[in-house]
């Protein structure tokens, strides 16, 4: 097995004895100029000659290396691998290339790249070898650095918090970053190779591509921020709000186009929500003031103007505490303070001057609100001008009392109209309507309780003569006068009326016939021993009067008013100024008398 010879190579050709080949001299001088390192050993590995290469590369001089083992040309830990290899290779292939890691003759380390070919003798036997060695430390540190610096800029882009996609100048998809497949529902192998147009709103695209065209040909570097906000079109058919940055770079290929996607979905959200809730601010009824701290206001509605007579421009960067109308002393805003800068909300009646001087009263919330560390950044006031409620309130309640001063009238009235319908005008007694009412209940009551009712019927005597003699209106006075004993007579549970002209009933619930007699004797007597005095003449007036008692009388009311006016009648006949006891009780004989159903 033999190496190709490489003239241009001008290096040591394998298989050849170095020193007695033709063209040895030549061969002598390429190994003295050769800018690689070559290494000649023996069968055992000692170095038996090296090239002015070998010693720039090593730092040994070619007397120090002669003799030396090859081994401490590498770095110790590489020197096992590269012995395997080399004797592997070359009974396999007839030579070795790879590279070593090398130490120099201060110890320094480096790389070389190396073939390692064998030599033999006059006789083509095994001879020793040749390593052509070329140094490529500087090629592996760039390397090296070259990948730690990708390495560097993957992590960087992977971890970066935006999306980042890489189109080279067709619009195709190079490379995304692990926060694009999040942001916009794909993989990267569902991306890349693909057109950028996935990624964009269908009536985005046609002037997306003359844009990146225009890019592409004077790129100019767009940052974050700069730009309207834009939409991607998520893989689930729906539009993310982003903002873009853009840049170009320059490849072996053409300029690509890196694009850096921000998510604006939340600020966009928070955006659309803060404009909903100052919408919903500028049209509350409620007047709404913000105020910093110190009480500096910093912004009010229209309902606070509308309260409180000032606009923005009179009091926004202004003390809320120009509205004060000295009405409170300074406990009351001491309290307020104090709770509201413990975090707390304050909530209570405040009374404030209008801008216009006139003090009204208004409910007023005040909330602080805290940043996220908890210190207080604002007090938000909610007000609401009651003073019209409470004139209202005022107002209702004068209403109230009117209506319940009204109602005591009507009642009084309505009391006085039933009264009326009850009474007797002249003399102030029952009248007979009531009379009516009266004694079927009480008998009602009586037969239920088993008690005893009696009643009286009285009739003034020879009454006419006293019209006919002294006149009406003294007959008037009379009847008034036989009212008022009847009245003064009778006791709580009695009823007195008057029954007709000049007759009178005395209902007595309760009252035993015998009782009954007594009392109606004792008024008799009463009105007997009366002088009336009018217009200077005395007038004599003397009554009759009947008794009766229900049940023994009489089954029902009629039956017993028929009854005592039965007595009443034998009274008159008996000679009046009398009391006549029903027929049925104490006279057999007057019940044998017609019985009147009507006064006389
Ligand atoms: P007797 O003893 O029989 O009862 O005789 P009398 O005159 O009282 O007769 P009677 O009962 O028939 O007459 C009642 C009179 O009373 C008739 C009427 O002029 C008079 N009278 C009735 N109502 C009034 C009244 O309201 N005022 C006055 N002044 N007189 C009245
Ligand atoms: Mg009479
Ligand atoms: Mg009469």
């Amino acid at each position: 097995m033999t190496v190709q010879r490489d003239p241009d190579r001008g290096g040591i050709a394998p298989g050849e004895d170095v020193g007695a080949a033709p063209g040895a001299g030549q061969r002598a001088r390429a190994f003295e100029y050769l800018f690689d390192a070559v290494v000649v050993t023996d069968l055992d590995g000692i170095v038996v000659d090296w090239n002015p290469g070998a010693v720039a590369l090593y730092g040994y001089a070619r007397d120090e290396i002669v003799g030396q083992p090859v081994s401490i040309l590498h770095a110790p830990e590489d020197v096992d691998r590269v012995t395997a290899e080399v004797f592997a290779a070359i009974a396999r292939d007839g030579y070795w290339t790879g590279e070593i890691k090398r130490r120099g003759r201060d110890g320094s380390i480096g790389w070389i790249e190396s073939m390692v070919v064998p030599l033999v003798d006059g006789d083509g036997a095994p001879a020793g070898a040749l390593g052509i060695n070329r140094d490529i430390t500087d090629r592996k540190l760039a390397d090296a650095r070259l990948r730690a610096s990708e390495a560097q800029w993957k992590a960087l882009l992977e971890s970066l918090p935006d999306g980042v996609v890489v189109c080279d100048q067709a619009g195709d998809i190079v490379m995304v970053n692990a926060r694009l497949e999040a942001l916009l529902g794909y993989r990267r192998d569902q991306l890349v190779g693909r057109s950028v147009d996935l990624l964009l709103p269908h009536g985005r695209r046609a002037a997306h591509a003359r844009q990146r065209a225009g890019f592409v040909a004077s790129p100019r570097s767009r940052t974050m921020g700069e730009g309207r906000v834009l939409a991607a079109l998520h893989r689930d058919g729906h539009s993310v709000p982003i903002e873009i940055g853009l840049s170009a770079i320059d490849t072996p290929t053409g300029s690509w186009v890196i694009a850096v996607l921000h998510d604006v979905s939340a600020r966009e959200a928070l955006t659309e929500r803060l404009h909903l809730l100052g919408a919903a601010l500028e049209a509350a009824a409620n007047g709404v003031a913000i105020s910093d701290p110190q009480g500096v206001c910093e912004w009010i509605n229209p309902a606070f103007t509308a309260i409180t007579g000032y606009a923005a421009g009179d009091i926004v960067g202004k003390r809320l505490a120009i509205l004060n109308s000295g009405t409170h002393d300074a406990a009351f805003f001491r309290d307020l303070w104090a709770t509201i800068t413990r975090g707390d909300a304050w909530h209570g009646e405040i009374t404030n001057r209008h801008r216009d001087g006139h003090l009204y009263v208004e409910e007023q919330t005040i909330a602080p609100v805290p940043d996220a560390t908890g210190e207080i950044r604002h007090y938000v006031a909610i007000k609401q001008d009651t003073t019209q409620r409470r004139e209202m309130e005022r107002q209702l309640q004068a209403a109230n009392a009117t209506l319940t001063r009204q109602l005591a009238e009507i009642e009084a009235l309505q009391a006085q109209l039933h009264d009326q319908a009850i009474r007797d005008p002249l003399t102030g007694l029952y009248n007979r309507r009531y009379l009516a009412e009266t004694l079927d209940r009480e008998l009602a009551r009586a037969t239920r309780t088993g008690d005893a009712v009696a009643i009286a019927i009285f009739d003034a005597d020879h009454f006419k003569r006293i019209n006919d003699t002294h006149g009406h209106r003294a007959g008037d006075e009379v009847l008034r006068a036989l009212g008022a004993i009847l009245r003064a007579g009778t006791r709580r549970s009695d009823v007195a009326c008057r029954y007709g002209g000049e007759e009178f009933v005395l209902l007595m619930p309760g009252a035993t016939v015998e009782a009954a007699v007594t009392r109606v004797e004792t008024l008799r007597a009463q009105v007997a021993a009366l002088a009336i005095v009018h217009d200077g003449r005395t007038i004599r007036v003397t009554l009759s009067a009947g008794v009766a008692a229900f049940p023994t009388d009489a089954g029902d009311g009629d039956a017993l008013l028929h009854a005592a006016d039965a007595a009443l009648y034998a009274a008159k006949d008996a000679g009046r100024d009398r009391v006549v006891v029903h027929a049925g009780v104490l006279a057999p004989a007057a019940a044998t008398r017609p019985r009147r159903a009507t006064p006389r």
